[in-house]
């Protein structure tokens, strides 16, 4: 299998009435959603929709993402799913941005999509998903009596499939544009490599845990459509509702980012819970080893770390379930490029750095992204010889295993959300009172790190904490918010003027390994 068309027309022969996707109590079985997709696919190339358009998707998890999913792949439609979180404003520059001929929203989010698509120079059109309580009926009825015959159109291991957003250094959100090859090659170098733990069993059930528009979460779906196997989707991640999909589903595998695994121990009440995973995967953001720890206790399977970015399709170094041993220096460890994948240390020249030595990250993939799209100069800053600059400080050992310690690029990660200060800065110099700002990462047990901001205020200007956030919340997604503010009468910045995050941040970090 090389792209996600054969993925589900393959299972579809193969075991049509075993299910594919589960979401709340709803089961579509490989058949229905091979039909289903078609249909779908069908209806875009009706609507004159093929190779290079871009379609949006606004909604939380549910098959009828899945399903839009495969049937762009099919129509070689570029999906571009949306962050449900995302403000009004966002949300409207993600669809300016891509130029999304057409809109699918979940019903919940169709006054938002109206609004913001009202001022778009090209007006999409808008395809509500649901019909009210009636989950899918909008869709159905869109497709009205499209026939389910396989479109002629079959997309190669290059061809672009989903353009996925992540926030830029300059405020600004780049979309990523990943071909069908991202979501199959790390499999394809891991199985090649004789590595059993990559394989999957017929009887496996997935909990899809990340969300789908986040590379992670669409990555992991994509593994388990791979292998047939039954996927479960839940609407949004609930730690409660995670641990009871676990055990009511019996679910085997899941890829969690280290919040859900921290949020998902602690609501577990019983260790009979996890009684049925076979394997975790997790990554995303760093992980601490106490967290690594409890988990390997308290879920008593075999765990894999995965180190990437939406820039590589998802991960190109992986920690594999024997480097979990308590006490290890390997349980501080990312992990080690796959075979055909590496990774180097380099320093700000791109000379490569040797062995222990602290320098950036770069990795060479052939999972990584096409492009940004259309911003070839942040592509070429990001892709350089074949290689994709990471932003992130790390080192590697003698045995090529590598260390994450820092990151270059500031961002900050909310329970696995990336948040870049530029954005949030950006919004809050838009307050009148609001000389400058600048936000920091700052630790949280629950979350990992939230967003800290520091304030300085215009001459005479007033705004309390409470005002700021109320003023951001109209154009900023609610996990980029600050949690705390600190009021300075100026920022510190180095002689070329640029702010000195790591003295702000220090202080909240000393102490803490
Ligand atoms: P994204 O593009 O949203 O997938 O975020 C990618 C960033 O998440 C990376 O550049 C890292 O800073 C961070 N990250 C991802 N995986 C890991 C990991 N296993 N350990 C530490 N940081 C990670």
């Amino acid at each position: 299998l090389r792209t996600a068309v054969d993925t589900v027309g393959f299972h579809a022969g193969r075991r049509p009435d075993h299910p594919a996707i589960v979401c709340q109590g709803r089961t579509v079985t490989w058949e229905a959603l091979h039909r289903e997709s078609n249909r779908t696919a069908r209806s875009l190339a009706a609507a004159g929709l093929g190779a290079g358009d871009r379609v949006a998707y606004l909604g939380k998890e549910s098959e009828h993402y899945y399903e839009l999913f495969f049937a762009c792949a099919k129509a070689g439609v570029v999906l571009v799913p949306v962050n449900w979180r995302l403000a009004g404003p966002e949300v409207e520059y993600l669809l300016r941005d891509s130029g999304s001929v057409l809109v699918f929203a979940e019903a919940e989010y169709g006054p938002l999509v109206e609004k913001v698509t009202g001022t778009l120079p090209l007006r999409p059109d808008v395809v509500l998903v649901d019909g009210g309580a009636d989950r899918g009926a909008g869709l159905r009825q869109w497709k009205g009596d499209a026939t389910y015959a396989n479109l002629v159109f079959t997309p190669g291991p290059d061809d672009p499939v989903v353009q996925i957003y992540t926030s830029g250094t300059t405020g600004m959100p780049k979309g990523v544009v990943l071909a069908h090859r991202s979501f199959f090659k790390v499999r394809d170098a891991l199985a090649g490599a004789g590595e059993r733990w990559v394989d999957w069993y017929p009887e496996d059930v997935s909990l899809i845990a990340i969300p789908g528009f986040h590379v992670g979460g669409l990555w992991w779906a994509m593994q388990g459509f791979n292998a047939g196997v039954t996927n479960v989707a839940m609407p949004m991640f609930v730690s409660e509702d995670a641990v009871a999909l676990i055990r009511d589903l019996g679910v085997t595998t899941t890829c969690m980012v280290p919040a859900m695994l921290q949020m998902a121990l602690s609501d577990s009440k019983d260790h009979n819970d996890f009684a049925t995973l076979r394997k975790v995967t997790y990554g995303g953001a760093p992980i601490a080893e106490p967290l690594l720890k409890a988990c390997l206790d308290a879920m008593g399977c075999e765990f894999a770390q995965f180190y990437g970015l939406t820039e590589t399709g998802n991960t190109t170094v992986c920690l594999p379930p024997e480097a979990h041993v308590p006490g290890s220096p390997l349980m501080a460890a990312a992990g080690r490029p796959y075979p055909g994948f590496a990774a180097e240390i380099v320093d700000e020249d791109g000379k490569a750095l040797p062995t222990g030595e602290v320098g950036e990250i770069r990795v060479r993939t052939p999972a990584r992204m096409i492009e940004y799209w259309n911003l070839p100069e942040a592509t070429e800053s990001t892709l350089v010889d074949g290689w994709i600059h990471t932003g992130d400080a790390g080192y590697m050992d003698a045995d090529g295993y590598v260390f994450v310690c820092d990151r270059i690029k500031d961002t900050i990660i909310v329970a696995g959300e990336n948040v870049y200060p530029a954005e949030i800065e950006k919004a809050m110099c838009e307050h009148p009172a609001v000389r400058e700002a600048a936000v920091v990462a700052v630790p949280d047990n629950r979350w990992g790190e939230t967003v800290h901001a520091v304030v300085v205020l215009e001459p005479g200007g007033e705004a309390t904490p409470r005002e700021i956030t109320v003023f951001l919340r109209e154009r900023i997604a609610d996990f980029k918010l600050p949690t705390g503010y600190e009021y300075m009468d100026r920022l510190p910045r180095n002689p070329s003027g640029k702010i000195l995050r790591r003295e702000l941040r220090e202080k909240h970090w000393t102490g803490l390994s």
